[in-house]
């Protein structure tokens, strides 16, 4: 044995667990294990959970703020008219360093598998070489996994196909799309199909940025999920975004949410950008623009959510820390009862794992020892504190640790001491 980890919490419930680690892999799960191992480390209840996983992100535009100069309104279309300005002059090295920079503040927040899409509206398909070399250097810590994405339509855009089609003979493992961009409902239904028939015929997973819109009638899910049905792909279809449904008419939701389920398409929601861009025409009421989070849990689809967006042209904020992502999620779906917050670690943690077909993720014999040690005792107080991350390993080696959290307080008239926002401080 190579390392145990003593007295953990674990995200189901468990309490007062034991982690035994050999060979890089999980070996046993147990109250008071009764083994030895060359190292053993006490966690003293805290919670041991697997590693974060975004489902959705950019990450060849990440930390370009400012280039060539910052979002003045901070709306969808002046991002998508920045991006433009910003393409003629991006340079594979900058697109490199820059994704570098952001995998080093993944690993820091635990952050261990990042699905991103990346732009192929580009005939020079820079930043799809970039990405995959950005791959290959992370994989010893980071599962990267890339979407093709035309992000100027697959039709509307003159090579979009043909660039699509190059950065899957190059490596890119899931078939991306942005039907709601496209001139027409129809096209947008067209290259549905057409996107997962690709998908089909390649034996790859699909990830589309559907219905990114407050448009309740931009219903590109509805086709995403027959299409799954009938080729076949159950499970390996996601739907991105999906923020029309929050304005759709609720007899029609009625309808659509068990197709989606029958069809075994997953559905991710971006909450911090899908709060700020989306309602943006709404004067008051404004609406929060959000799928339906609860509702899609409530029918049987798996839910993620995404980061999306950190400094860039469309979103300045931050830090690659999905319990972020995960406390907006609660807020803006009022997913505040004891189930919606479970539901919403999960989201982030082993929901999107299924979305990109992680191999061996979990806390269970047999897993890759890949785990994040946090300064709380619970996946709500996780939540609640952005706890730190004192410990990432990855396959049974520590990879990235923080120091914990902790105030010295000198008041006037008091003794001084330190204090700890964990509950019941430890
Ligand atoms: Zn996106």
């Amino acid at each position: 044995m190579d390392l145990i980890l003593r007295h953990a919490n674990l995200p189901d419930g468990r309490c007062d667990v034991d982690i035994a680690i050999a060979d890089g892999r999980i070996v046993a799960v147990a109250h008071t294990l009764d083994a030895q191992a060359a190292q053993e480390l006490d966690v003293r209840g805290r919670l041991v959970s697997p590693p974060f996983v975004d489902a959705h992100f950019h990450m060849d535009a990440t930390l370009s703020l400012g280039l060539p100069r910052r979002n003045q309104s901070g709306t969808l279309l002046e991002g998508i008219a920045l991006w433009g300005e910003l393409k003629p002059h991006l340079t594979q090295e900058a697109l490199v360093q820059r994704a570098l920079a952001y995998c080093d503040m993944a690993v820091a927040q635990g952050l261990l598998a990042i699905r991103s899409h990346v732009d192929v509206c580009d005939d020079r398909l820079l930043a799809v070489d970039a990405l995959l070399d950005v791959q290959r250097r992370v994989a010893p810590y980071l599962d990267l996994q890339l979407v093709a994405f035309p992000q100027d339509g697959f039709y509307r855009s003159a090579n979009a196909e043909t660039n699509l089609l190059r950065a899957l003979d190059r490596g890119v493992q899931v078939v991306g799309g942005i039907p709601h961009f496209e001139r027409t409902m129809a096209d947008g239904a067209a290259s549905v199909r057409r996107l997962c028939e690709i998908a089909a015929e390649r034996g790859l997973l699909v990830d589309m940025h559907c219905d990114e819109s407050d448009d309740p009638l931009s219903r590109h899910i509805e086709t995403l999920a027959a299409e799954t049905h009938r080729l076949g792909l159950h499970g390996r279809v996601a739907g991105s975004h999906l923020t029309s449904m929050h304005s759709m008419d609720n007899y029609y939701v009625s309808k659509l949410l068990p197709l989606i389920a029958e069809s075994g398409v997953a559905a991710i929601a971006n909450p911090l950008i899908n709060i700020t861009l989306q309602g943006r025409h709404d004067s008051y009421p404004k609406r929060r623009g959000m799928t339906r989070a609860p509702e899609l849990i409530g029918a049987g689809v798996t839910v993620a959510f995404g980061h999306d967006c950190v400094m860039d042209p469309w979103y300045s904020f931050g830090s690659a820390d999905m319990l972020d992502v995960a406390h907006m999620a609660i807020h803006v779906a009022q997913m505040t009862s004891l189930d919606g917050i479970a539901h919403a670690y999960a989201a982030v943690t082993e929901n999107p794992s299924k979305i990109l077909h992680l191999d061996g993720y979990g806390i269970a014999p047999g897993c890759r020892a890949d785990l994040v040690v946090l300064q709380a005792a619970d996946p709500f107080e996780a939540i609640r504190l952005k706890a730190a991350r004192l410990l990432v390993l990855r396959a049974g080696h520590v990879i990235a640790r923080s120091a914990p959290r902790e105030t010295q307080l000198s008041l006037p008239g008091r003794e001084a001491g330190a204090m700890s926002l964990e509950f019941p401080p430890r």
